[in-house]
């Protein structure tokens, strides 16, 4: 069954959390590697919800591990990364190996109001990839906030997808190293969806699907976190099947991860 049937909520308009997360609940039950860690909160409206948040520790020396943070449905429409998250922790727990080295925390919905009401934005109103590290009021910023300056991330992932691009393109930021492992990713997605290869993106210049410039107030690590970490934000075309935006994502997570440990054996010091 394609990954989509099998997780696709069947109401296209209200979505639900639980179906989605129930697998992979499940799975952290039984598993030496997966755990289920969400964070509570109470909402605006003082109704007690749940950021979901899941741990995944590869085989090998806890002491050595690099410590990855990948984030997805920061905004709440963007279905493909949420997918793509929880997928890739699935398929993780089938082949642990893949993560070798790793302590990956992944938050496959970060903007739950949204997701739940197929919609960009906070229940606020807000855009929620705006409101990082300028003191904002939204409760997730100011959970995944405490999240980022706790953990502080070798790496951070988000996923996106960009309803007006016919393409892949990612955004880099911290690690001057941080294109190199995006180019990789960019290439093996490109097995599944092609790569925006536009001299302007998102109105940012880009070079081959690579913009070096963002927005203020993304998700990203605490401004006065040294040494910089990795940061990419990958887009995939919103427009296109929602499998074949999966299958980019899933490719590109993979590269990633692959790519980044090879800098690292090679004593890139990132
Ligand atoms: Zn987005």
């Amino acid at each position: 069954m394609p990954v989509t049937d099998r997780l696709r909520p069947s109401s296209k308009e209200r979505r639900q959390l639980r179906p989605l997360l129930r697998p992979l609940d499940e799975l952290a039950r039984g598993s030496d590697h997966l755990f289920a860690a969400h964070l509570a909160y109470d909402d605006a409206r003082g109704i007690r919800q749940s950021l979901p948040k899941y741990l995944f520790a590869g085989p090998g020396d806890s002491r050595t591990y690099l410590r990855v943070g990948i984030f997805a449905g920061v905004h709440g429409d963007e279905e493909s990364g949420v997918l793509a998250a929880v997928e890739f922790l699935v398929r993780l727990q089938d082949e642990p190996e893949r993560a070798r080295g790793y302590e990956l925390f992944v938050y496959p919905v970060c903007n739950v109001d949204g997701y739940v009401e197929n919609s960009r934005w906070t229940r606020n109103g807000l855009d929620l990839n705006r409101e990082f590290w300028k003191g904002s009021a939204e409760t997730e910023a100011q959970i995944l906030e405490r999240q980022l300056h706790k953990l502080h991330f070798n790496g951070i992932i988000s996923l996106h997808s960009d309803d007006t691009s016919a393409g892949l393109y990612g955004f880099v930021k911290g690690h001057e190293l941080t294109c190199h492992v995006l180019e990789p990713a960019l290439e093996e997605a490109g097995r599944f969806l092609p790569r925006n290869f536009d001299k302007s993106i998102d109105n940012f210049e880009a070079n081959n699907g690579i913009i070096e410039r963002g927005y203020e107030g993304i998700l990203t690590a605490p401004p006065e976190q040294n040494p910089k970490p990795f940061e990419i934000v990958f887009e995939t075309p919103h427009h296109a099947p929602v499998d074949l935006q999966v299958a980019a994502h899933l490719a590109a997570l993979q590269t990633i991860l692959d790519r980044f440990k090879v800098l690292i054996s090679e004593g890139q010091d990132i």
